[in-house]
């Protein structure tokens, strides 16, 4: 099934906010939180914890995927508001986190959104402390009982991006590492610093048992439609790979014309994909700049 809504995926998992832009929230004697989307949507991620936990004070710990505008902007507000909370990320998004470069770029993205919010202060991403530095391959088994989750380090869309399975439950949070459809089903490939990592990480995933995957925008997979997801990710990387090379051939390797073609016909055309106009042309012109060098 393609899920588009929040609420309860399965025993003890749940999606939070509107599904543009969600966190997962998996429960048991330490509950904890992945991805924390944008600036704006704090206070809703706080409501719903409040929902679906009784106290918001219970949820112990929030994990990251990776560094991005759209997956951090409420992490440093939730720490504020909840006493104790624990971030989990790699050691590289960690340090990211204290580079006035990438906090002002993380504001700058957030911004526009947090237009017109009432007492907006306290939402600003100023930087964020990680609490616990995360490695590939770590089993983490929360006190207090209920699931386990696995990291594996899945770089490629950003170097620093990683994944989360949960093997009780089958289910895969893999940030941007698989892509993300758009409202007509078409798989945007998300490989903004590597090419050749992605598919490297793709195939680890692939290789995982998934019953369920919750992609970082609009829609949770589950049964069948998991299962192919990532086997569908791999060819459509390479499609899209071939696209930007007959491009780069088309326009003899001028990227700005190849951006433009591919922004009217997959953006612009569709109408298909959510993503803010100014962060799909920035993740566009990195995907190109990949494929030109190779990476
Ligand atoms: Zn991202």
């Amino acid at each position: 099934m393609i899920l588009r809504q929040s609420g309860k995926i399965a025993d003890g998992l749940y999606a939070l906010g509107e599904p543009e832009l969600p966190a997962f929230l998996l429960s048991g004697g330490k509950p904890i939180l992945f991805d924390s989307g944008m600036s704006f949507v704090g206070p809703r991620y706080l409501s719903d914890i409040q929902k679906t936990l009784g106290n918001p004070g219970k949820l112990a710990y929030l994990f990251l995927t990776h560094s991005h505008f759209d997956h951090c902007g409420a992490a440093a507000f939730l720490k504020s508001r909840i006493g104790g909370l624990k971030v989990g990320a790699s050691r590289m998004t960690a340090e990211t986190f204290r580079k006035p470069n990438a906090i002002r770029l993380i504001q700058a993205l957030n911004s526009p959104f947090l237009e017109g919010v009432e007492d907006s202060g306290d939402l600003v991403f100023t930087g964020l402390e990680v609490d616990i530095l995360i490695e590939d391959g770590q089993e983490f088994q929360p006190e207090g009982g209920g699931p386990s989750f696995k990291t594996i380090f899945t770089p490629g869309h950003t170097r620093d991006s990683v994944s989360y399975y949960i093997p009780s439950l089958k289910a895969l949070i893999p940030g941007e590492a698989v892509g993300v459809y758009d409202l007509n089903y078409i798989i945007s490939p998300e490989f903004l610093s590597s090419y050749k990592e992605y598919m490297a990480s793709l195939e680890k995933l692939a290789a995982l048992d998934v019953d369920i995957i919750m992609m970082s925008h609009l829609f949770v997979l589950t049964g069948e439609d998991a299962k192919g997801y990532i086997r569908k990710t791999i060819n459509r990387t390479k499609e899209f790979r071939q696209e930007i090379l007959d491009g780069l051939d088309e326009f003899n390797g001028d990227r700005g014309a190849v951006k433009q073609k591919i922004f009217k016909k997959d953006y612009v055309d569709t109408q298909a994909i959510l993503q803010p106009e100014t962060a799909y042309l920035i993740n566009l012109e990195a995907k190109i700049r990949a494929i030109a060098e190779g990476k």
